[in-house]
């Protein structure tokens, strides 16, 4: 998602200068300081706060203090953290906008995206957009005006399903949540090595939101076949790698516990089973070396 924020930053016609990040690494707050005292014409930092490709979560607290100290300003996607991780923005002046949706830890469904902003950035930043559809400093003077309402056709669905997941949330808390989702993550992290798979982070790196599993060295391993098999045991997953060494991505957020993780997780043991691959063959040589730092 981090390739995907420059590609979008580089259509809108800023200039995004990429910090390279090892696929198992988190993003050095040193690295960010060097890159940002070398270069005076960066003016923000943007970041991933959970990386659902990987599923490391970064310290966006601690990067955000670097940027105000160089007098920075900061963007998230906090899509995939935004309702379970924490995100103090009283304590954090240097972060301007914070990007999240209705379809992850808010538990809503597809269909609304939402940007929490700075008033005077907003205010600032008139005609800027470089896009008509994505101009939310147009949005916001629209929202000023008496009546106002949503410039396009409304996801009403969607946003009556997302009144119900933000009651949802309200009950069961911040915390509580990231504790059920972490409580998730260990039953699949554990329960995936029982399996005989390879998680794709050391446990230090993995974060409460995916667990990715590197594919098994097995030879009549097949992700389609996996997935098919998977699904006719009532699961889910997507049927494409998106980590340069293959593995299969795994989501510990939604409305379940770990009961019913563990459930998931023996189904997988299943659908292994069904394509032809147990325990002794499932594993993929420990995890992947973790990259040096140059
Ligand atoms: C899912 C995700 C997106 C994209 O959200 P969509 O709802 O698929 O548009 C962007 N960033 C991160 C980190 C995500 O996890």
């Amino acid at each position: 998602y981090a390739a995907r924020l420059q590609r979008l930053a580089s259509d809108a016609g800023r200039v995004a200068v990429p910090l390279p990040v090892g696929p198992v690494e988190r993003i050095d707050p040193q690295a960010v300081a060097a890159a940002l005292e070398q270069d005076p014409t960066l003016t923000h930092l943007a970041l991933v706060y959970s990386e659902t490709g990987s599923g490391i979560c970064h310290d966006v607290p601690e990067l955000a203090r670097v940027a105000h100290a160089l007098g920075r300003r900061v963007i998230v996607d906090a899509v995939s953290a935004f309702g379970a991780l924490p995100l103090d923005l009283g304590a954090l002046p240097a972060v301007e906008a914070v990007i999240l949706t209705a379809n992850k830890c808010l538990e809503g469904t597809p269909g609304a995206a939402f940007v929490v902003a700075r008033r005077d950035s907003l205010e600032a930043a008139g005609g800027t957009a470089g896009s008509w559809s994505l101009d939310l400093a147009d949005v916001y003077q629209l929202s000023l005006q008496p009546n106002a309402g949503p410039r396009f056709t409304p996801p009403a669905p969607t946003l009556a399903a997302l009144a119900v997941a933000l009651d949802l949330h309200l009950e069961e808390g911040r915390e509580a949540r990231l504790a059920r989702y972490t409580a998730n993550m260990r039953t699949l992290y554990d329960g995936v090595k029982e399996l005989g798979l390879t998680p794709y982070l050391p446990p230090a790196l993995q974060g409460p939101i995916v667990v990715n599993v590197r594919a098994p060295d097995a030879p009549t391993w097949n992700l389609q076949l996996f997935v098919d098999a998977l699904k006719r045991r009532g699961y889910v997953l997507s049927n494409f790698y998106n980590t340069e060494q293959p593995s299969f991505r795994v989501g510990c957020i939604g409305a379940f516990g770990p009961g019913q993780m563990q459930q998931a997780v023996d189904a997988m043991g299943g659908a292994l089973r069904d394509i032809g691959i147990n325990r002794e063959t499932a594993g993929n040589g420990g995890f992947f070396p973790l990259p040096l730092t140059a």
